[in-house]
């Protein structure tokens, strides 16, 4: 069983050719609103690996709200809301260009007052799971409460490092026995606690061992560094609990994306299954499953009802 502590935020998305300039109005087209956030779309990309998922998350007391709670239980998502008076649900204004690339503003509105003692009332979610996966779009008390509570339960902490939080400190960081940034969140990192300015256009193509060293002082555990369409590095093993370190990437697979939102929130959904899954035994095979999800979510549009299910990834890559 997996736990996700994490955002809900109600997408609002629209096919551009180009994004505005600054001052600019553009025509877009191809409305459409549904389910995202990082929390929820990386709860349902886990749920749709046939694992069982547990949601916590807060919301508004709102339309939108009622409508998250109603689809988490469709989708078989266990797991408790904290529902919110004094906030409205979290929402988000995406922009997809012609490209598959994209632009994001978010308003985290309730997914910013998830209460760390809310989080504890829910203990009893953690007690017969194997992993907690968190993300930095709530409040920084909350993701830390649940790393916490992550750790006395004796889970698999996996910190999705999304969005850099201004405020995250290395104590947060050190909290995960794996974190899963992107290029950009891992130059951000890189910057913020090691002093070390890399270029995120630069990370896919440092050398190995520049890469793995780099990982190896950001958290005592493992990294895996996503690379978009370059796939991802692994940085794997335990400096706390004296493993040995080793490094490897996992390439790509071959798709035709046409919309990338969602691809890091499925990769890291579908990791966590993996990492919950005892018939998983090596990480690369739950690093390999995850870019096949991943890849596959970017063929279709939207975040998390693009999660592709588990028989589908099989069936296209075996
Ligand atoms: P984010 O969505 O956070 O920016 P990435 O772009 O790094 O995350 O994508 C996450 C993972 O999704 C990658 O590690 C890769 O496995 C997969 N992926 C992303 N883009 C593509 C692509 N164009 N082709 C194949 N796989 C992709």
């Amino acid at each position: 069983k997996v736990v996700v502590v994490g955002s809900y935020n109600q997408d609002h998305v629209w096919q551009v050719d180009r994004f505005p300039q600054p001052g600019e109005t553009r025509r877009g087209g191809g409305f459409r609103t549904g389910p995202g956030g990082k929390g929820f779309n990386q709860a349902i990309a886990c749920v749709r690996q046939d694992v069982t998922t547990a949601f916590v998350g807060a919301r508004g007391h709102d339309a939108l709200g009622d409508g998250a709670a109603a689809l988490a239980e469709a989708e078989g998502l266990t797991g408790c809301w904290q529902v919110r008076e004094d906030v409205p649900t979290g929402t988000a204004a995406i922009l997809v260009e012609a490209s598959g690339q994209n632009q994001i503003i978010v308003d985290l509105a309730a997914n910013e007052r998830l209460d760390p003692d809310f989080l504890c009332t829910q203990s009893a979610l953690f007690a017969d799971a194997r992993v907690l996966l968190a993300q930095l779009e709530n409040n920084l008390d909350a993701t830390r409460t649940a790393l916490q509570l992550g750790g006395e339960h004796e889970l698999i902490r996996v910190l999705n490092p999304a969005p850099v939080h201004p405020d995250l400190d290395a104590d947060l960081l050190g909290l995960a026995d794996v974190l899963t940034p992107n290029e950009s969140e891992f130059a951000q990192l890189c910057a913020r606690f090691l002093d070390t300015e890399v270029a995120t256009d630069d990370v896919a193509t440092l050398d190995d061992e520049r890469l793995h060293a780099l990982c190896r002082q950001l958290c005592g555990g493992s990294v895996v560094v996503t690379l978009g369409r370059h796939g991802s590095f692994v940085s794997h093993g335990d400096a706390r609990r004296g493993d040995e370190a080793a490094c490897y990437r996992v390439a790509a697979e071959t798709v035709k994306a046409i919309d990338t939102t969602g691809a890091g929130d499925a990769f890291c959904g579908a990791l966590v299954a993996g990492l919950a899954d005892e018939r998983v035994t090596r990480f690369a095979d739950a690093v390999r499953h995850a870019g096949r999800v991943a890849a596959l979510s970017t063929e279709r549009a939207g975040a998390a009802t693009a999660m592709p299910r588990r028989d589908e990834v099989v069936a296209r890559f075996g």
